[in-house]
């Protein structure tokens, strides 16, 4: 082979390996109905502050949200939670975020951190792995949305996010009103432009300051300075939060802020802010089926190799597949139905599932050539499930409570 065949290989060998990533990302994240960017142009502007907060408004309002703190830099959300000394779950390849209240999950990569006050000194490509490893590997179940706390700046981490992410409703931008901050929005707003991700808002945080004592509103830093600029870009302007000592006391003492101080002005402002976002999903309904009416797309089928009415872990030898029809909206099988396979022979199983437009199959285990025929069929590979009933996978599996193990493959 020569070296030029070799560097082909290796290039072709890549962009593979890179469409397998994607399809896993994509089927991950397919049970998730909104996933939100929370950007800024720099740190320190309380983009954080707002992720939480935005994240516990959409949950108090009765949403099923997650919270996927993702800043490799500065991963602030367990302390303003106070879930410093939280443990993640792992099974296999699988980590489980933590349940904050019944519908508000969380993930940062804090919680991988030994200590919080670890400096994290990563090599570009480490970051960009990791931040793969975290959108291809939490298992959030069915969410109305995903509000990801997105590194500062307008770097290559950001951008790693928004391309993996593909398909996120939009971003939320945090600025403050000093010039220095507005000058590293409008990049932002430009980033976001490239890279065709709809801005959901600019919202100006640290926007003004309302004495305790007497009530009169100082502008410390300026006020006003988001709105303009954001109506000068043609971008929406979601609303002003004031400085407020209380958000500082809530973040170091890890009490979500809207929550314990939800009758403050300053939560109202939250959660006008929050209005909009919540819009996307009240509208979603129709949305969603106008829009995959339109793009054609096919509903869940998921499909698990059987044999005496259990998973059978030879997914190549199985007697049938048990077939599952899911409501998309209701996250429940509405059909099963067994068919038999055709003979085994390598890559036939693959093809033949796609034909039967499956999207996902869940497997005792399987060879690491069969699972990528499955991504590149656009169907979703779980593996290392038990030998359990095929109804009560399918079951674990919508609820998000799918446990894995090793991949058992021993063809
Ligand atoms: P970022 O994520 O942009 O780096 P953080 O959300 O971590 O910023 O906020 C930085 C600091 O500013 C924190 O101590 C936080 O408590 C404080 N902060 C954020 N917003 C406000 C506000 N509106 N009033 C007072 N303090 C705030």
């Amino acid at each position: 082979m020569t070296e030029k065949t070799k560097f082909a290989n290796a290039d072709e060998d890549q962009k593979r390996q890179l469409q397998v990533e994607q399809t896993q990302i994509r089927n991950r994240l397919q049970q998730i109905k909104h996933k939100i960017l929370v950007l800024s142009g720099k740190g320190g502007v309380g983009k954080s502050t707002v992720a939480v907060n935005l994240a516990m408004s959409l949950a108090l309002a009765g949403k099923n949200v997650g919270l996927l703190d993702i800043d490799i830099h500065g991963p602030s959300v367990p302390k303003i939670l106070g879930l410093e000394k939280e443990i993640v779950q792992i099974t296999g390849n699988t980590l489980f975020p933590v349940e904050m209240t019944e519908n508000l999950k969380v993930m940062s990569i804090g919680f991988l951190l030994r200590q919080s006050d670890d400096a994290v000194i990563w090599r570009g490509p480490m970051k960009y792995q990791m931040i793969k490893q975290f959108l291809k590997d939490v298992q959030w179940g069915t969410l109305d949305f995903l509000i990801v706390d997105s590194p500062p700046g307008t770097g290559d981490e950001p951008l790693a996010i928004v391309q993996l992410l593909e398909d996120a409703d939009g971003a939320v931008i945090v600025t403050t009103p000093q010039e220095v901050a507005l000058s590293d929005v409008r990049k932002c707003i430009s980033f976001c432009s490239v890279l065709k991700l709809s801005v959901l808002g600019v919202l100006e945080n640290m926007s003004g300051f309302i004495c305790p004592k007497c009530g009169e509103e100082t502008d410390i830093f300026k006020s006003g300075g988001g709105e303009i600029m954001a109506r000068q870009m043609g971008v929406p302007f979601l609303g002003r939060i004031p400085i407020d000592p209380q958000i500082v006391q809530s973040c170091d003492s890890g009490k979500p802020f809207v929550f314990h101080y939800n009758q403050s002005q300053t939560a109202k402002a939250f959660e006008n802010i929050s209005a909009p976002i919540l819009e996307l999903d009240n509208n979603a309904h129709e949305l969603v089926e106008t829009q995959s009416l339109i793009k054609g797309d096919k509903k869940m089928r998921i499909a698990i190799p059987v044999a005496q009415d259990r998973l059978c872990p030879h997914f190549g030898h199985c007697d049938q597949f048990a077939i599952f029809d899911i409501d998309d909206n209701l996250k429940k099988v509405i059909n099963r139905n067994d068919i038999t396979p055709p003979a085994h022979e390598p890559g036939v199983l693959p093809k033949w599932l796609h034909e039967q437009n499956v999207n996902v199959i869940i497997a005792g285990g399987m060879g690491q050539r069969a699972q990528q025929l499955f991504t590149q069929n656009n169907i979703e590979v779980v593996i290392g499930a038990t030998t359990s009933s095929p109804e009560e996978l399918v079951s674990a599996y919508l609820g998000g409570t799918l446990e894995t193990g090793d991949n058992i493959c021993d063809h």
